[in-house]
């Protein structure tokens, strides 16, 4: 298994297809994963420990329309 390049981040679990996922770029140009549900609600953190494996504020994305 190929480990993941420099300046993307690892496997984010549900955060792959969470509609409150955001990427942001630092400028240093390192990707992390925004949780944006954290700016509403102070029990999800802002930069989540990635992967995550379980997460009440889960939401799928819905790929199918857009
Ligand atoms: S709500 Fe949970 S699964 Fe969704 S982006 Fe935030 S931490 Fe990830």
């Amino acid at each position: 298994m190929p480990s993941p390049k420099p300046g993307t981040t690892p496997y984010p679990g549900l955060c792959a297809d969470c509609i409150h996922a955001k990427l942001v770029k630092s400028d240093r140009a390192s990707v992390f994963l925004q949780c944006q549900l954290a700016f509403t609600d102070s029990r999800f953190a802002k930069y989540p420990r990635l992967p995550v494996r379980t997460c009440s504020g889960y939401k799928k994305r819905d790929e199918g329309k857009g």
